[in-house]
C-alpha cells in the first residue's frame, strides 16, 4: 500500500486528491481556491465530512503549503506525518514534443517544463510551483509529472501541421499539441474495457465536453487528431472560447483598432456560449433560458452542437472503422440533450441512441447506443486524478519497490 498525493496546480486554485493505492480509495480531497485574492477558500473532505474555510494564499506555494498542513491537521487530517506520503503526481499541462508519457520529476524535467512555460504561460508555471512546494517539504518523495499534451505526441505530422511555412514549426514549434490528454487517454481506455477490448483495440471519438472542450480522433488506442490546437482555443466553440475561426477575422478586428491583448481577451473570455448567447457560458443555464424561450440561449446551444458533430463527421472520416463515441466532461456525462442533438441524424455514420439508455446515463458509465447502431456510444464520467494516481504509483513503485509494499 502507498499513500499517492495528486496535486492540479491552476493559475487561482490547487486541487488535491490523497489516494490509498493500489486500491485507489480516495483519503481525502479538496483545494484552495481563489488563490491571490484578499481571502482565499479551503474546502477539505475527508470521509464523510467537508470542511470549508477562508485563508490566506497569495501564490501557489502558500496554498500547496496550505493543503499539506491539513493533511496532517489534528482535527481534520487523515495522515499522522506528512511522510507518509510516498509519492506525488502532478499535473503538467505542456510537456512539448518531448514527453510522450508521464515522468518521475528530476532536475532535467523541471527545466524542460519550464522551458515549456513559453508554449503555456497561464499554466505550466503554477503547475511548476506545485512541483517546487513539495519539493520544499518534502525533499526526498518521488515527484511524478503527468502531461496533458503526452497523449497527443502519438498525433502524425500530417495532422499536427498547420498550413503556414514550415520555418516557423522548426523556429518556433508552432504545431498542434492538444490538451486535456489526461481525460482522453483515460476515456479511451474505459470504453475499451467497455466494449471487452483491448486497450490497443478500439477506434473512439472522445469528446471532452466541459467548460473547455476537446475532441480527440483515437486509433488503435492512440490519439491520431485533436481539436484543440498550440493553444487550448481551437476546436469546438466552448464556455468562453470561440474554438475555430477565420484567423483574417483577427486582422480585421486589429484595422479596427483592437490591440493584441483585447484579441486575446476576446477569444477566451467574451467568445463561445457566453459570447453567441450575451446571457452564460453555462450550459445549464441555456438549457434553463432555451426552455423559457431565449432565441439566443438556443442559438448557442445549436452552434455548439453543430460544431461537435462536424467534429465527429471529419474524425469518422480518418478513423476506419469507427468502433465508438464517448462523451465525457461535465456536458457530455450530464447534458442528455446534448448528446440526442449532437448524433441526431446520424445514422449514415452508424450512429443511433437509445433514447432511454441516454436519458438514464447522468454522470455515471453506460452505453446509450440503440441495438442497430453499429457503432457504439459511451458516457465515460472522466477520472483524471485516478489516472495521475495511477501513474505516480507505478511510476514510483518502478524507482522504489518498497513503495508497493508498504
Ligand atoms: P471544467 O472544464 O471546468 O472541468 P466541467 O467538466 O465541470 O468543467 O463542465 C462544466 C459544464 O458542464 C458547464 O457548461 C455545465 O453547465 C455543464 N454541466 C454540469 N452539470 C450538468 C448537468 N447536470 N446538466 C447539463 N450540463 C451540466
Amino acid at each position: 500500500m502507498a499513500r499517492v498525493l495528486v496535486i492540479n496546480a491552476g493559475s487561482s486554485s490547487v486541487k488535491y486528491y490523497l489516494y490509498e493505492m493500489p486500491q485507489a480509495q480516495v483519503l481525502a480531497r479538496g483545494s484552495v481556491e481563489r488563490i491571490g485574492e484578499d481571502q482565499a477558500r479551503l474546502t477539505h473532505v475527508f470521509g464523510q465530512e467537508t470542511f470549508t474555510n477562508g485563508v490566506s494564499a497569495a501564490d501557489v506555494d502558500e496554498a500547496v503549503h496550505l493543503v499539506l498542513d491539513t493533511l496532517v491537521d489534528g482535527d481534520r487530517g487523515v495522515l499522522e506525518d506528512i511522510a507518509e506520503v510516498s509519492a506525488v503526481g502532478h499535473r503538467v499541462v505542456h510537456g512539448g514534443e518531448e514527453f510522450t508519457g508521464s515522468v518521475i520529476i528530476d532536475e532535467h524535467v523541471i527545466a524542460s517544463v519550464e522551458k515549456y512555460a513559453d508554449l503555456a504561460p497561464l499554466h505550466n508555471p503554477p503547475n511548476l510551483a506545485g512541483i517546487r512546494a513539495v519539493a520544499s517539504r518534502l525533499p526526498s518523495v518521488t515527484q511524478v509529472a503527468c502531461f496533458d499534451t503526452a497523449f497527443h505526441t502519438t498525433i502524425p505530422k500530417v495532422a499536427y501541421l498547420y498550413g503556414l511555412p514550415y520555418e516557423l514549426y522548426e523556429r518556433y514549434g508552432i504545431r498542434r499539441y492538444g490538451f486535456h490528454g489526461i481525460s482522453h487517454r483515460y476515456v479511451a481506455r474505459r470504453v475499451a474495457a467497455l466494449m471487452g477490448r483491448g486497450k490497443y483495440d478500439v477506434n473512439v471519438i472522445t469528446c471532452h465536453l466541459g467548460n473547455g472542450c476537446s475532441i480527440t480522433a483515437v486509433k488503435g488506442g492512440r490519439s491520431i487528431d485533436t481539436s484543440m490546437g498550440f493553444t487550448p482555443l481551437e476546436g469546438v466553440p466552448m464556455g468562453t472560447r470561440s474554438g475555430d475561426l477565420d484567423p483574417a477575422i483577427l486582422f480585421y478586428l486589429a484595422d479596427k483598432g483592437y490591440d493584441p491583448q483585447s484579441l486575446k481577451t476576446l477569444c477566451n473570455k467574451e467568445s463561445g456560449l457566453l459570447g453567441i448567447s450575451g446571457l452564460s457560458n453555462d450550459i445549464r443555464n441555456l438549457l434553463q433560458l432555451a426552455a423559457q424561450g431565449h432565441e439566443r440561449a438556443t442559438l448557442a446551444i445549436d452552434v455548439f452542437c453543430y460544431r461537435v458533430r462536424k467534429y465527429i463527421g471529419a474524425y469518422a472520416a480518418v478513423l476506419e472503422p469507427l468502433d465508438a463515441i464517448a462523451f465525457t466532461g461535465g456536458i457530455g456525462e450530464n447534458a442528455v440533450q446534448l448528446r440526442e442533438q449532437i448524433t441526431r441524424g446520424m445514422s449514415q455514420l452508424g450512429v443511433q441512441l437509445d433514447p432511454a439508455a441516454n436519458a438514464r446515463a447522468v454522470g455515471e458509465e453506460a452505453r446509450i447506443e440503440a441495438p442497430a447502431s453499429s457503432v457504439k456510444v459511451c458516457v465515460v464520467p472522466t477520472n483524471e486524478q485516478l489516472a495521475i494516481a495511477k501513474d505516480t504509483y507505478e511510476l514510483a513503485a518502478r524507482k522504489h519497490p518498497a513503495v508497493s509494499r508498504g
